[in-house]
């Protein structure tokens, strides 16, 4: 049996290598820029949403392998969805990026899941590694703004 880990190193490194919804949409109902400071990463988000649905996302930026697998995965899990489950699947997210606070040991907040998570799962490990958290909520932080925008 594969290794848990390689899969969700798998996962992560097919997003890299081939992301989901890059480029820009020229109908967008809004773009919006995020920039992670720590690391360099930079996104930039289009989305069109219509009638309370996110019908579209794109994506354009650049930065590390983490903030690019994350931007195209968040994309993907969150394209043609109702705005509510959006915002539900940010909230998931994030809980699975926070930290216990019981001390030393760096251990997900919320266990991550593949069969409910889908490939988001495969993030979650990225919590040990507190310096990278940022790369991996950039994606989020920014598609929150960008909602705040598109429905405000
Ligand atoms: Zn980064």
């Amino acid at each position: 049996m594969a290794n848990l880990d390689d899969l969700y190193r798998e996962i992560i490194l097919d997003h890299y290598r081939s992301p989901r919804n890059r480029g820009e949409l020229t109908e967008a109902t809004s773009r919006t820029e995020g920039f992670n400071p720590l690391c360099g990463d930079e996104l930039v988000i289009y989305l069109v949403v219509r009638d309370g649905v996110l019908e579209d996302i794109k994506l354009t930026g650049h930065g590390c392998s983490i903030s690019q697998a994350s931007s195209s995965m968040m994309s993907s899990a969150v394209k043609g969805k109702r705005i509510e489950d959006v915002r539900r699947a940010i909230d998931r997210f994030k809980t699975m990026m926070t930290l216990h606070e019981d001390g030393a040991a760096a251990e997900p907040a919320a266990e991550p899941d593949l069969r409910s998570d889908g490939e988001l799962a495969a993030l979650a490990g990225v919590v040990k590694f507190p310096v990278r958290i940022k790369c991996a909520t950039l994606a989020w932080n920014t598609l929150t703004q960008a909602l705040d925008e598109a429905t405000a």
